[in-house]
């Protein structure tokens, strides 16, 4: 995962989903602290850096990033 490109807010796909590449420092109304994608069931990889997102295939998605498909992982 780690020589795909990263995946930026400006990547159309990327915004259809409002991407945020850090969310932690968001304002989007839609973000909700905590919710980022090292801990969204889509995603794989590391707690800190880039992994995979099942929703961007070929990108490289950031540990502290969230989209608006954001979804928790299973309890
Ligand atoms: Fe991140 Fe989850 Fe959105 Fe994928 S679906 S970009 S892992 S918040």
């Amino acid at each position: 995962a780690g020589e795909l490109p990263h995946l930026t807010d400006a990547d159309p796909t990327a915004k259809a989903m409002n991407y945020i590449e850090d969310a932690t420092a968001s304002k989007s109304a839609l973000y909700r602290t905590g919710s980022i994608c090292a801990n969204c069931q889509f995603y794989h990889g590391p707690d800190v850096g880039y992994g995979t997102c099942q929703l961007f295939p070929g990108k490289a998605v950031n540990a502290k990033g969230w989209c608006s498909s954001y979804t928790t992982q299973k309890a």
